[in-house]
């Protein structure tokens, strides 16, 4: 039996440990070791300085350790430095990495290289220094002992490049790993035990090295294949074949989609097949929902505008709301609700009107009504919905955040 290989990655930056920066680094890595099945042991951050670094590489206990940050070239290069104690070896100018880096600033960032730059060149002897495309530092590939050490720099898009392009090759043809892979469908409004029931037989069936996994999520199940083997293709093909069957056997109603999108892209691309445009009123969501839906590229073919009307004069004014109405109902209520709504596709002349009121809290509204209650509606040309819920131990903000992914959740509904 192969050994497992092991790896530990190390994110370097003060900006890290203050909570400046979110390590998103590292959750790429171990998606991309985990494909390749090598085994991620240990994450962890370190601060910018010397000592620190040194002692995180030489008390790892994986044979690869791989560190994102710390590159460039405001940065004193202390990964190199560092790089250059562990393996006893001086830094010298790399003919190969200082043409890449002035090949980099004449066709990309134009203009003349400074002595900093320059630097970026300087790699420990016997290092191997590995073509960063993306940017000027180069990534650097080194040995010691039985270990395997390999720095990246911190930029997210540039580390990506280089451990697809040179790290993960490398790597394949050095261990010959088995690979992992992954494929998603996801379910909607049936229950996970009803879907267990359905599946038993699908599952009992599945060869060995492929596996079925249940991730529910809301009103969502994702249903995940996971599959390993050492010939890549063949196993990617076996999956396909195996999600072909399982979506075959999901009740057509409750089969949502193939891969991870979420609803929220799901609305958008409903709306774009069903060619329709829509306009948001809001009260105390105060533009989330009209946020949510203009998160997808090319949003604006089907999202024509956005009213936050946040106090009750601003709803009879921007909206049509009936004072009236208002005044008899409360400002958070059903009525109110859809009159937002049809105020938003009247004003807009959209296909669809979406709208929220309700009392985000912590205290009452003038009307007397408590924190907690909301309502959301959705009215087009054939029909009118109107959803009220109530949250009262949710604060603000969790409770805006809430009601937002419910009323994609209900429109996602509605378009259905
Ligand atoms: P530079 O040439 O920009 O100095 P570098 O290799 O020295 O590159 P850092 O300075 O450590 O990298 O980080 C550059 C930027 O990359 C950071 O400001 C941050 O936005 C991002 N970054 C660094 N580390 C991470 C990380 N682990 N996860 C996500 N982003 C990161």
């Amino acid at each position: 039996m192969k050994k497992m290989i092991t790896a530990h990655v190390i994110s370097i930056g003060d900006e890290i440990l203050f909570g400046q920066t979110l390590d998103t680094n590292s959750h790429f890595l171990a998606v991309e070791f985990a494909k390749i099945s090598i085994e991620l042991i240990q994450i962890s951050a370190v601060q910018d300085k010397k000592k620190r670094i040194r002692n995180e590489i030489l008390s790892s206990p994986a044979d690869i350790i791989i560190t994102t940050g710390g590159l460039g070239p405001t940065r004193d290069d202390k990964t190199k430095y560092v790089l250059s104690q562990i393996t006893g070896k001086a830094l010298e100018l790399n003919d190969q990495a200082l043409k890449w880096t002035q090949d980099y600033f004449e066709n990309t960032v134009k203009r003349p290289m400074n002595k900093l730059n320059r630097n970026q060149a300087l790699v420990p002897i016997g290092t191997i220094p590995l073509h960063n495309k993306m940017g000027t530092a180069p990534g650097l590939w080194t040995e010691f002992g039985k270990k395997i050490l390999i720095c990246l720099p911190g930029v997210p898009h540039e580390m990506k490049f280089l451990m697809k392009n040179e790290i993960l090759p490398r790597l394949i043809e050095r261990f010959d790993p088995i690979f992992i892979f992954h494929e998603f469908v996801q379910t909607y409004n049936i229950a996970e035990s009803e879907l267990a029931e359905i599946l038993t037989q699908f599952e009992k069936n599945l060869p060995d090295h492929l596996s079925l996994a249940y991730l529910p999520h809301g009103k969502r199940i994702r249903l995940r294949i996971t599959g390993h083997g050492d010939d890549s293709q063949r196993l990617k093909n076996e999956i396909q074949e195996q999600i072909e069957i399982l979506i075959s056997l999901i009740p057509a109603m409750n089969f949502l989609s193939r891969g991870t999108l979420s609803l929220t892209e799901l609305t958008a691309t409903a709306l774009k097949e069903k060619n329709l445009e829509i306009a948001t009123a809001e009260s105390f969501t105060a533009g989330k929902i009209a946020e949510e839906l203009t998160t997808e590229s090319g949003s604006s073919v089907y999202f024509k505008a956005g009213i936050v009307a946040y106090s009750p004069e601003m709803k009879e004014k921007l909206l049509q709301v009936p004072q009236s109405l208002i005044q008899e109902k409360g400002v958070a209520s059903a009525e109110v609700a859809l009159a937002m709504a049809h105020g938003a596709r009247n004003i807009c002349h959209s296909d669809i009107g979406i709208s929220s009121t309700g009392v985000a809290g912590p205290n009452p509204d003038s009307f007397g009504t408590p924190p907690g209650v909301a309502f959301i509606a959705i009215v087009s040309d054939e029909k009118e919905k109107v959803y009220s819920f109530h949250f009262p131990e949710l604060e603000r903000i969790p409770f805006t955040k809430k009601c937002t992914d419910l009323a994609i959740q209900k429109l996602y509904d509605f378009l259905r």
